[in-house]
């Protein structure tokens, strides 16, 4: 039994998904995020258009200047069976901010 649907959000989801997640170009100006929810542990898969970067990576360092950084809101989306999830929903509910910088 997974979880129950619940939309909510934790400072500590950005900081786990910036040391699981990858972030790969799946194609010129798509790049594809891709790791476990940090709330239900499902797998996501994430396209992200870069537009004007030529690719994004995964910003892990706190503290550090990041000159093009771009905050990317993402939202959990495994394919799980979440119990009270609203119709053609997908994921656990899970939402946060992946902090992505050009690389
Ligand atoms: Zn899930
Ligand atoms: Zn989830």
């Amino acid at each position: 039994m997974h979880e129950a649907y619940e939309e909510t959000t934790d400072d500590d989801y950005a900081v786990r998904t910036a040391g699981t997640f990858t972030a790969t170009e799946i194609r010129p100006g798509i790049v594809e995020l891709t790791g476990p929810c940090p709330r239900c542990g499902g797998i996501m898969h994430i396209p992200v258009v870069t537009g004007t970067y030529k690719s994004l990576r995964l910003f892990r360092r706190s503290g550090a200047p990041a000159p093009a950084e771009r905050i990317e809101p993402v939202i959990c989306t495994c394919a799980h069976e979440h119990p009270g999830r609203p119709d053609g929903g997908v994921g656990c509910g899970a939402y946060w901010l992946l902090r992505l910088t050009e690389s």
